[in-house]
């Protein structure tokens, strides 16, 4: 479980120690690894080797991060593989992220590599159950029909509300901050007020009832979904 049972992670990132450093702490997780220094060998590894994640920086000599990111994402062959973006800037997060591009997630720089592994480590796993139906205490989501039941009864809820369930499900244990929920749930060009999301999740709560109270509130940051 705790190891990268020996898949492919490709890092597109022209600083060699940056490279260096990921790739030996991935390998230390039980991940291949492979390295490309800039866009257009990222490009070429990418369809021809098949990662099964690539790690993407967003400052890269002559084709940038996104650029090749825009591409991955528009391609058959790698427009489902996960991409984590490095990052030294805060305010590209919302462009990054989102519809625009693409990405599955970022880390900003510097970061520590043991962060980058959990992060990997998640969404790989929010991978395997993207299809599967999502359980959490009473609550059961089957996302491909877009049903909810709580305690096996079916509860009606808005697509709003359903992607934000499905979001917060998929990330369990993990505080999901408001603006990242707006990003994931409204689209990242939405220009509606962080507060839209207490109300939709004050809504939420009241539709699922007692097993709401798996939704908990993190004063000052966001909504988290309780790990039991
Ligand atoms: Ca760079």
């Amino acid at each position: 479980m705790e190891t990268g049972s020996g898949r492919k992670i490709l890092i597109i990132e022209d600083e060699n120690d940056v490279a260096d450093l990921l790739s030996l702490n991935l390998r230390k997780a039980g991940f291949r690894v492979s390295t490309a220094a800039d866009g257009a060998n990222g490009l070429q590894k990418a369809r021809d080797d098949r990662p099964d994640f690539i790690i993407l920086d967003l400052m890269l000599p002559k084709m940038s991060g996104l650029e090749v990111c825009r591409v991955l994402k528009g391609d058959t062959v790698t427009a489902h593989t996960p991409i984590l973006m490095l990052t030294a800037k805060a305010e590209e997060i919302d462009r990054i992220v989102g519809l625009e591009f693409g990405a599955d997630d970022y880390v900003t720089k510097p970061f520590s590599p043991r962060e980058i592994v959990l992060r990997i480590r998640a969404i790989l796993r929010r991978g395997e159950t993207a299809d599967e139906s999502l359980k959490a205490g009473p609550i059961s989501i089957d996302p491909a029909r877009h049903q909810v039941r709580v305690n096996g009864k079916p509860v009606r809820l808005t697509s709003l509300e359903f992607k934000l369930l499905r979001t917060l499900m998929q990330r369990r244990g993990r505080v999901q901050d408001r603006d990242r929920l707006l990003n994931e749930v409204w689209g990242y060009e939405s220009v509606i007020d962080t507060r839209t999301v207490d109300t939709h999740v004050r809504r939420l709560r009241e539709k699922l009832g007692k097993a709401g109270d798996v939704i908990e509130t993190v004063r000052g940051f966001g909504y988290r979904l309780r790990e039991n």
